[in-house]
């Protein structure tokens, strides 16, 4: 690095060198008013300014833009960001302006006359950085504007874009692998804060960062609290969780819908919380000063969709709640690392449900995404499901996930903290299993529930199934306690779901371990679900009619092999 710096003549920095002897440290001091680097911020920096090329994985909130905001400031020449958040540019640059860093950006938002002085102030190297977005930076005439102007570093912002494997997949991302082409003496620094082993593998290729070094800081936010609850009302469950914990702090509210968003604000108001929606499909003008009273406001809590969040930083969010499941890890990991950036203690809480399940499995195939992406996005998803549903420690599976080594327990999450209980659910399971081969495999799990506590509705009875061996052998739980065994069956892929239809249950090939009690399956205790449960899984198989249920559901697994298709066996 004292190399760079010999060679550099800019007066700005000498003068910074010669104020502490690092200019490093005199940097951070002067312009961001820190007084130490964070993590690998300093080996990052030092190995840009040497001119090397870099990948930068560290979660939200961990510092990532100081990487390449100083080496632009201490190298010559300006610093190129790409990022897609053009809505924040403008937030960006101003704030760097009142550290007094030459920062400007160019985008569509800009009169032709603005965007002239930028490039002009730009060709001159008289900028530290300029913000583009992705597209932009793609075409010709700005590939021709960089060739003319001194560049510092390109820095590629949110670079987990790049992948198809990704959440936030844009293909003006794959269009970047120009920049190594035209311009392979100026360094790049990719930066991102999500990104499980194969992404990060597709960001080097698909950047030409293949040789670049890779700083890959712990993904760990130790003051975070993941607890993940069984969802029965999800309103009232939240209410809760504020009331016991919340009181006057400002937090995120994450729901799926807009709908349930306007729904959910306006009854938490109702319930006299200051509480204000946030989505796409509000007025931009509603969306930006919702957006300014959380951040300003003490206490402002903000009900959104994942619209919400790219690029907030507000360090005493003191809470995310989840209404709804995210639809993979990385969600969930940036959604809830927008809690406790100031280090304090802070909450994730998840209410999580079978609906929410199939609803996103639905939407995956749905989509009109190729086969090959939906089959990535419910692998995204089943992963997910299994973090709900784990008896470990949570954090730990979160960490693994992205590429950490974690120790088994972490005493800051539900699973470590209250010890999770257990039962065995074996005749429960057989129970389930059976009444869905009875049932023909062709309903949902509030049907197969009232078959199994034997109440007659329409619906049994226009199927004739008060009659079946199964009806009323489950009185032992509450449909409660059964919706919990089902969705764990589902998720332990013992049972599945018919997603593209109706929700409509079918057994798989683990089934049959299972019932033929070859197997035995240990279910979570939830709470408020009572703990009935806990002794009927010790009972011997005693009800009359579940032994031959289980007998001719085996055999029918036998005889036709891996049940992709719904098995119709004469029952
Ligand atoms: P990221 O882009 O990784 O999400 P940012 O670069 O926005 O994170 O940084 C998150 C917050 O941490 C910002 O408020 C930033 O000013 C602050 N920060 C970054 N580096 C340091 C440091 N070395 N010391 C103190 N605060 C820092
Ligand atoms: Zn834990």
């Amino acid at each position: 690095m004292s190399g760079h710096l010999e060679v550099n003549n800019s007066p700005r920095i000498q003068t910074l060198a010669a104020s502490n002897g690092d200019p490093l440290m005199g940097v951070l001091r002067r312009y961001f008013g820190y007084d130490h680097f964070r993590g690998f911020q300093r080996e990052i920096i030092e190995h840009v300014l040497q001119g090397g090329d870099a990948i930068v994985l560290m979660p939200t909130g961990g510092g990532k833009s100081l990487c390449f905001q100083i080496p632009a400031i201490l190298r010559p020449g300006v610093g190129i960001v790409i990022s897609p958040l053009i809505a924040l540019m403008q937030d960006q640059v101003g704030a760097l302006q009142q550290l007094g860093i030459r920062a400007a950006f160019i985008n569509s938002s800009m009169s032709w006359q603005e965007a002239m002085v930028v490039t002009d102030e730009a060709k001159r190297g008289r900028l530290d950085l300029l913000y583009m977005a992705p597209e932009r930076v793609v075409t010709g005439s700005a590939l021709d504007l960089l060739a003319r102007i001194p560049l510092a570093l390109f820095a590629i912002d949110e670079a987990h874009c790049v992948s198809q494997w990704g959440h936030d997949f844009r293909p003006d991302y794959l269009g970047l692998t120009v920049l190594a082409e035209r311009f392979p003496q100026v360094p790049r620094l990719a930066l991102t804060a999500t990104a499980d082993p194969p992404t990060r593998a597709e960001i080097a290729k698909r950047l030409h960062l293949e040789n670049a070094r890779s700083f890959v800081a712990s993904f760990d936010r130790p003051n975070i609290q993941y607890r993940v609850v069984a969802k029965n009302n999800p309103q009232a469950q939240l209410l809760h969780f504020l009331r016991r914990e919340h009181v006057g702090d400002a937090g995120i509210v994450y729901c799926l819908s807009r709908a349930k968003v306007e729904e959910t604000a306006q009854w938490l108001v109702q319930q006299g919380w200051n509480a204000l929606p946030y989505h796409a499909g509000l007025p931009n003008g509603v969306r930006k000063v919702n957006q300014q009273r959380f951040l300003c406001e003490k206490g402002v809590i903000i009900v959104a969709t994942i619209a919400f969040g790219m690029g907030i930083d507000k360090p005493d969010v003191r809470f995310v709640a989840h209404l709804d499941l995210p639809k993979s890890m990385e969600a969930y990991y940036q959604e809830t690392g927008r809690a406790g950036r100031d280090g304090m203690p802070a909450n994730a809480f998840l209410t999580y449900g079978l609906e929410d399940v199939v609803m996103l499995r639905q939407f995956i195939e749905k989509s009109s995404a190729e086969e090959r992406i939906k089959r990535i996005e419910h692998g995204k998803l089943e992963t997910l499901i299994g973090f709900c549903e784990t008896v470990q420690c949570r954090r730990r599976l979160l960490l693994a996930y992205f590429g950490d080594d974690p120790p088994e327990t972490c005493s800051n999450c539900d699973n470590c903290l209250s010890g999770m209980e257990t039962w065995d659910g074996l005749v429960v399971a057989q129970k389930a299993l059976s009444c869905v081969y009875r049932t023909q495999q062709m309903f949902g799990v509030p049907h197969v529930i009232d078959v199994l506590t034997g109440i007659k509705t329409e619906k049994v009875l226009s199927h004739g199934h008060h009659k079946i061996s199964t009806f009323g052998i489950g009185k032992e739980l509450t449909p409660g306690q059964w919706r919990s065994v089902f969705r764990q069956l589902v998720a332990g892929k013992y049972l599945e779901m018919d997603v593209e239809g109706y929700g409509g249950l079918r057994l798989c090939e683990a089934s049959r371990p299972l019932l033929r009690g070859e197997k035995t399956i240990l279910f979570r205790m939830e709470k408020g679900l009572g703990k009935k449960s806990a002794k009927v899984g010790k009972k011997k198989l005693s009800v009359k009619g579940l032994k031959s249920a289980v007998s001719s559901a085996v055999d029918a697994l036998r005889t036709q092999g891996t049940p992709k298709k719904k098995l119709h066996g004469k029952v």
